[in-house]
């Protein structure tokens, strides 16, 4: 689908209405404003295929576990992102029959995501008989009031004489597409229906939440207001008004709707009603025009930090945008009981809400672009779990304060149900971890070690020690039966990746406990008594680990090997594989998949990345060009570390491919699946890839430092990030490269391999 939208610095454009895209197109034109979020699902009524999406942040439905064997500690439930009531939905007659753009074919279709403003638009006209009408609509989801959404449905008859309706609607007659048990997920409680306004109330199965949409609305002709007597229904499901009225030949009608949706999560049951119509009372007082005006304001106010700018290819640039907007309004960072989904508000896949994707993916993002509270909420989130994962790892035989973060999370209860994934992939503990201290070194908020941080990392250590176990045969330990990050390979023995995740972890742990304990005596006591810390003994048990782990290696080859007992496989290369059999998890089955040597994703390259000042030059270039070379990339996680990796060994055609491939990867469809939704926690990846991979940043010994490389064909790269209270806006042209400070206190750092310092407001240039 390479080239299906057009090429665009700021705009998504689709042009001409393909019946078969529109499940992708859907998900390509997915709104959000942290709070909620839907897919581009047209307000009228569309017959042919379609997957609604309205999700409403933190809401979620345990759907009871099925699974052809059950295995003891698998969860009771996954936790489904729910589909819940639409509100968007305005259904259109034109005399007498409904408008359906599977039947009535439309001409001049254009759909618009503008992604500096924020809004979706779709414009169309049809013939009835032989005239022509023409149809335009454009909503969005208000950021700056985060419980509204606002459509403006304008028609306007070009010869065309006779009769419309428009019908606002709120219907709670939804479902999950992947329920396990075809089940519904809610239960209606209330709804009403009067002229000019509705609401429909529901509640959660098991979860009991309850969210409350309200609507109301205006209609416009030829600009003066007009308010006919609407016919009004209300059923159990579903609420509607009804307002019809006669269009002559170069009028135009325009039905604006204002819809206020409010959950349990920030508001009680009994006074949602009223708070949603008082919400709906400002909407309409500011009007349209206004509330999108407020609305672009917080969109410029978020690419002022976080915006990419690429000059000299337009590809590239509208990929990064595309996923900076999608990024920007999936996480607000508001709420720290929010986290971010794999698929974010546009689709159902990976129901549950949070993986190791935040950490290893997101929080790099947000750390650079937004407050430091952004990226803090989303540790907390894990903090506040941490007595579920203690709980989680006691279910699996582990004792003593020992965490395992789940898999899959809603609420800090794992919900991921296969043995090789649940049990196994636990190297998202390592990730956790390393999160809390890439938090800290890139704030200098050390305090987080005290107040959260040491609690989940003695917690994880403890973990590590327990799962980690000692082999007579090596002399060494060893971490036996995991599932690294390359899902294509289980049950394996000492992933390279995992063992160097734990290692770390028990070293940094021990080491802050030390610095806790020289800095702040009161506060290492405290937290001693608080996980029944017996320090020596444990932090001696952990050194013995971190000293003695095994980590399989290639001699002949000089490259860590991602599995004891990898090269047994036969080595064939991704280059060779037939395209036919490609993606191959979507042609070859489970077995075969297992038993080859492709990589799913970054495994052994994962590790590198994250550790890279570890690693010189030409260790990078043997494992890159090894693993690169057998791997798939049938993640999204993937192919941002390969662009950030190759930039490091100056494999620069290498990183450009790989910079489309994970910027476009839902534009141009890499994976064959964009129509279940957009792959939202890559796109922290895709950040990654520019500004740790082209603009070559990293902290090196607590010192900031890049090392910048442009692709053939850009004439720009320019980006800001936030570091230690200080805005930084970095300007990379063709072998020259500068760094403003534009807030904040001097800074020594690294550019282009030279110790540098950079005064408040002043600039320095390197040549590279
Ligand atoms: C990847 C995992 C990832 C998950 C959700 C899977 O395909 O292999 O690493 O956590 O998707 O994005």
């Amino acid at each position: 689908m390479k080239g299906y939208y057009k090429a665009d610095p700021w705009s998504i454009v689709e042009e001409g209405f393909d019946p078969a895209m529109q499940q992708a197109s859907e998900s390509i034109f997915s709104l959000g404003n942290g709070r909620m979020g839907q897919r581009a699902n047209f307000e009228e009524h569309y017959s042919g295929e379609t997957l609604q999406g309205t999700y409403l942040a933190g809401v979620y439905y345990p759907d009871k576990t099925r699974v052809g064997w059950w295995k003891n500690g698998y969860p009771e439930y996954f936790a489904k992102v729910l589909n819940a009531p639409n509100w968007t939905g305005i259904d259109v007659e034109i005399n007498g029959e409904q408008l359906d753009l599977h039947t009535h074919k439309p001409i001049e279709f254009r759909r618009e995501l503008n992604m500096k403003k924020g809004y979706l638009e779709r414009s169309f006209a049809i013939y009835a008989g032989d005239s022509r009408l023409e149809i335009a609509a454009r909503r969005f989801l208000s950021m700056k009031r985060d419980e509204i959404g606002a459509i403006r449905y304008a028609i306007r008859s070009v010869d065309f004489q006779g009769r419309i309706s428009f019908t606002p609607f709120i219907d709670g007659n939804v479902v999950n597409q992947d329920s396990n048990y075809d089940e519904k997920f809610w239960d209606m409680e209330s709804t009403k229906a009067v002229p000019g306004s509705a609401y429909l109330m529901a509640r959660t199965r098991k979860t009991g939440f309850v969210s409350c949409m309200t609507m109301c609305y205006t209609l416009e002709l030829n600009g003066e207001f007009l308010q006919p007597e609407p016919d009004v229904v209300q059923k159990e499901d579903f609420v509607s008004n009804r307002l019809q009225l006669e269009l002559g030949q170069g009028e135009e009608a325009i039905l604006y709707k204002y819809v206020s949706v409010l959950t349990s999560m920030n508001h009680k049951a009994e006074v949602m009603v009223d708070q949603g119509i008082g919400i709906l009372i400002e909407a309409i007082g500011l009007g349209f025009d206004k509330l999108l005006e407020e609305h672009a304001a917080v969109w410029e106010d978020n690419w002022a930090h976080s915006d990419i700018i690429i000059e000299g290819d337009t590809l590239a640039q509208q990929g990064i945008r595309f996923n900076i907007f999608q990024l920007n309004q999936t996480y607000t960072g508001k709420d720290e009981r929010l986290n971010i989904g794999p698929k974010g508000f546009t689709g159902e896949k990976y129901g549950g809400s949070t993986y190791w994707d935040t950490e290893a993916y997101m929080i790099p993002f947000y750390l650079s672009t937004a407050k430091e509270e952004v990226a803090r909420n989303l540790l907390v989130y894990r903090y506040k779990h941490l007595e579920k994962a203690i709980e989680n790892a006691e279910k699996l035989g582990f004792s003593g304060g020992a965490a395992l973060y789940p898999m899959v999370t809603m609420n800090g209860e794992e919900c991921h149900n296969e043995w090789e994934i649940t049990f196994e992939e636990i190297h998202r503990n390592g990730a956790i971890a390393f999160a809390i201290y890439n938090y800290i070194r890139y704030t200098g908020d050390r305090s987080y070690l005290a107040s959260h941080g040491l609690e989940v990392l003695i917690a994880i250590s403890r973990f590590w020690r327990q799962r980690i176990s000692w082999s007579e045969e090596k002399k060494k330990y060893v971490m036996l039966g995991v599932t690294g990050p390359n899902e294509y390979e289980n049950n394996v023995n000492n992933n390279w990746y995992t063992n160097k995740m734990a290692s770390w972890t028990l070293s940094y742990t021990r080491e802050e406990l030390e610095n806790l304990r020289t800095e702040d005596q009161e506060a290492f006591d405290l937290l001693a008594k608080k996980t029944g810390l017996k320090l020596e003994e444990e932090t001696d048990a952990w050194e013995d680990i971190v000293e003695r782990l095994h980590f399989p290696y290639q001699e002949d080859l000089k490259v860590f090997l991602q599995q004891d007992g990898f090269m047994d496989k036969e080595q064939l290369m991704a280059a060779d594989l037939d395209p036919e059999h490609r993606p191959i998890n979507q042609h070859w089955s489970w077995d075969r998949i297992l038993r080859s040597c492709f990589i799913k994703q970054a495994d052994v390259l994962q590790g590198i990345y994250v550790f890279e000042d570890e690693f010189d030059r030409e260790t990078i270039l043997r494992n890159f060009e090894f693993y690169e070379a057998r791997t798939v990339h049938e993640s999204s996680l993937s192919p941002c570390v390969h662009a950030i990796l190759a930039n490091r060994i100056g494999s620069y055609e290498k990183a450009y491919e790989m910079y489309l491939r994970t910027s476009r990867l839902d534009l141009d469809d890499y994976n064959h699946e964009v129509d279940e939704g957009l792959h939202i926690t890559s796109m922290g990846g895709t950040w990654m890839s520019v500004v740790h991979g082209f603009g070559g940043m990293m902290i090196k010994d607590e010192v900031l430092s890049f090392e910048p490389h442009l692709p053939e064909g850009w004439k720009i790269l320019s980006f800001k990030i936030l570091y230690r209270g200080r805005t930084l806006k970095v300007h990379i042209e063709k072998k020259k490269v500068s760094i403003t400070n534009l807030e904040g206190d001097g800074l020594d750092f690294y550019l282009a391999g030279s110790k540098m310092h950079l005064d408040q407001q002043g600039t320095v240039f390197a040549e590279f």
